[in-house]
């Protein structure tokens, strides 16, 4: 068992305090550090990863601990593989010294997919203590708050998105797509319970009160409302949409509706 710096057993609790209705997850998510990752990250086996030299602030840190479960509950991995979703940036030539590489100092490729789904989940976290220059907000590419991952993703495909310099890479549970850092293989949990996770943290957020950032009042609904096929009505309007930005494409699912 992995022994946890200070600084991110404190931001846990901190996640905790802050977004109390995501516990669930939080305390289900398998944790590994990765020193030199420079980052936090998960896959989308419920495996999170960081680096433990990062040592941000507890609540700054909690903030980015919370934006990585919402990738994984609002699973922004299988909705990437459905829309076959895979544009991506790749850095400028020559280099900027700013741009973000990965442990072994190469160059990111980022993926439009995982920029939109940071955009669609940071929409309101904007307010949250965050570490400075590590979030991506969608003012910074002139778009409106509070569109859906694939809302940005038509976006950013119209637009030449900017050449941006902030690390976007939040691993496989982001965009589908497996990073070197990720342990192979399936996760701690069976499918079965990561569902089940999805719903007990489904039925605290549609209990919680207050405000609750990322559109996750919305995603609460349609997990426990199954008329509402949530997944399904983004598909339709992203077939409806995208087809006219990337030719005919086949959008169809594949996966059964597990909620009905
Ligand atoms: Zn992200």
């Amino acid at each position: 068992m992995e022994i946890h710096p200070e600084w991110f057993q404190a931001a846990k609790v901190s996640c905790c305090r802050d977004y109390p209705y995501i516990n669930e997850i939080l305390w289900q998510l398998e944790v590994h550090q990765r020193p030199g990752l420079n980052t936090m990250a998960a896959d989308d086996q419920f495996r999170m990863y960081y680096d433990p030299n990062l040592n941000w602030a507890p609540k700054e840190a909690g903030t980015v601990i919370f934006h990585e479960c919402l990738h994984v509950l609002l699973q922004h991995g299988d909705r990437a593989r459905v829309h076959n979703a895979t544009a991506y940036i790749e850095a400028p030539d020559p280099i900027p010294e700013t741009w973000p590489r990965d442990q072994n100092g190469n160059p990111l490729i980022i993926s439009l997919w995982n920029i939109a789904g940071d955009l669609a989940i940071n929409t309101k976290l904007a307010n949250y203590p965050h570490p400075k220059d590590r979030m991506i907000y969608p003012k910074m590419y002139s778009f409106k708050d509070d569109l859906t991952a694939e809302e940005y993703y038509e976006l950013l495909l119209k637009k030449n998105p900017p050449k941006q310099q902030i690390r976007v890479d939040c691993g496989s549970c982001a965009d589908g797509n497996k990073r070197d850092y990720e342990k192979p293989g399936p996760g701690r949990l069976s499918k079965t319970e990561q569902d089940m996770v999805r719903k007990v943290t489904a039925e605290a957020v549609a209990k919680y009160a207050g405000d609750t950032p990322g559109g996750l009042k919305e995603w609460a609904e349609s997990i426990l409302n199954p008329k509402i096929p949530w997944t399904r009505i983004l598909a339709r309007i992203l077939s409806q949409s995208m087809e006219k930005v990337a030719g005919q494409q086949d959008y169809s699912y594949s996966r059964p509706n597990r909620h009905s």
